[in-house]
This record gives C-alpha cells, structure tokens and sequence, in this order.
C-alpha cells in the first residue's frame, strides 16, 4: 500500500478553512470540495490510459484518455462532502454508498447501508474524510472487497496516525491518500487538532 501525503499550497490553505470554528457550513464545504479536488488529482495518478489520435487546429497529434472507469464510494455521511470534487473531474464514474455506524454496545462497527455498481476491472476510490481510529474505514473496504473491489484507493481529508496504522495493517493492498496526518486522537475518538465532526459541519447539524 502506498500511503501520499498532498502537501500543497492550496491544500493547505483549504484545510486551514476547514480546521477554523470560524467558518460556517457554506464556506466548509466550499473548502471541502476544493480540497477534495486536490485529492482526487492526486488518487488518480495510477489510472490506465490508453493513446488516441487527435487532430488539433493545426496538425495531428497524438493525446490520452482515461481508459479505466471509476467507481466513486463515499462513506455515508461525511464522504458526501467528497463527491462533487470526483464528479467534477473523473469521466465514467459510477457512484456506490457504504453507510457504516459504530454499534453503541460492542463500539464496533456496523453496515447500515449499502448500494454498490459492478466494480470488476474498476478503480475503486473510498471518499472518507476522517480517519481517526480505521474501524469505520477498514470495514468499509471489507465490505467493497467482499462485493469485487480489488484496485481500492481510499481519500481522507485527515487522518490520525492510528487509524493510518489500521488500515496498512488490516489492507495492505489499498492505497491512500491524505491531506494532513494529526496528531492524535482524543478520548472520544475525534482527531486532534482536526476540524471537530465533518458532518455536523457540513450539513450544518452542530
Ligand atoms: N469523524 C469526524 O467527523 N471527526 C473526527 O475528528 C473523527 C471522526
């Protein structure tokens, strides 16, 4: 597994909004998209392309097109906060839906909901914006492997260092990216300094 870490201007820049209790829900997910377009660029480096002939005004030329279709999963809800930057970008993508919730109980994690297309010789992409403890995400990708993913990619916005140590221990196949490694975890699992709960920020629930 691979593990990149999108260390760019405007990445962090975009971050900083998203980490500010200033910001109001508008501007979080503005910010969201437009670090999540950064993301994508960056997940999408490995897809299969295949060359093409073109013509341009004045000669021809010889040009790319993405020969590989996508399949976009946001992890529900937060992951929604994701999926405008990768249809904004990506031709052929089919969206798919994991709803994980943590049972109260046992803290484990739990499949609430879940519709996913045909994923066979498809890049998968897992749209999960925190990565704190890796339950919630490593399960996620069980579910998508157990239903034919195979080339899987998650994107998280942050991550924590433990939930980064699951899933390259639990999917050492998978690879991910991510805008900011936190420092840590606090004792009701949010990531520190982090940008409080991605949810309730982006659908103005708080
Ligand atoms: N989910 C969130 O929304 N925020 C965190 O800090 C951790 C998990």
């Amino acid at each position: 597994m691979s593990l990149t870490v999108v260390n760019h201007p405007i990445t962090n820049h975009y971050i900083s909004i998203l980490r500010s209790k200033q910001s109001n829900a508008e501007t979080f997910r503005s910010a969201s998209r437009r670090v999540s377009l950064s993301l994508v660029y960056e997940a999408a480096r490995t897809l299969l392309e295949d060359e093409i002939e073109i013509e341009t005004p004045l000669e021809a030329a010889t040009g790319t097109r993405i020969a590989q279709g996508i399949v976009a999963v946001p992890v529900l809800r937060s992951g929604l906060g994701m999926i405008d930057a990768v249809l904004a970008l990506l031709p052929n993508v089919s969206v798919g839906y994991v709803g994980v919730a943590r049972d109260e109980i046992t803290i484990k994690p739990e499949e609430y909901y879940i519709k996913l297309p045909d994923m066979a010789g498809q890049k998968v992409l897992v749209l999960e914006p925190m990565l704190a403890t890796g339950g919630s995400l490593s399960y996620a990708i069980q579910m998508i492997k157990d239903r034919g993913g195979v080339d899987i990619t998650a994107i998280c916005v942050i991550a924590a260092p433990v939930g980064v140590d699951r899933v390259q221990r639990e999917h050492p196949d998978v690879d991910l990216v991510v805008a900011s490694i936190d420092r840590d975890l606090n004792d009701q699992y949010y990531i520190r300094p982090g940008l409080g709960d991605m949810g309730d920020r982006l659908f103005g629930t708080v």
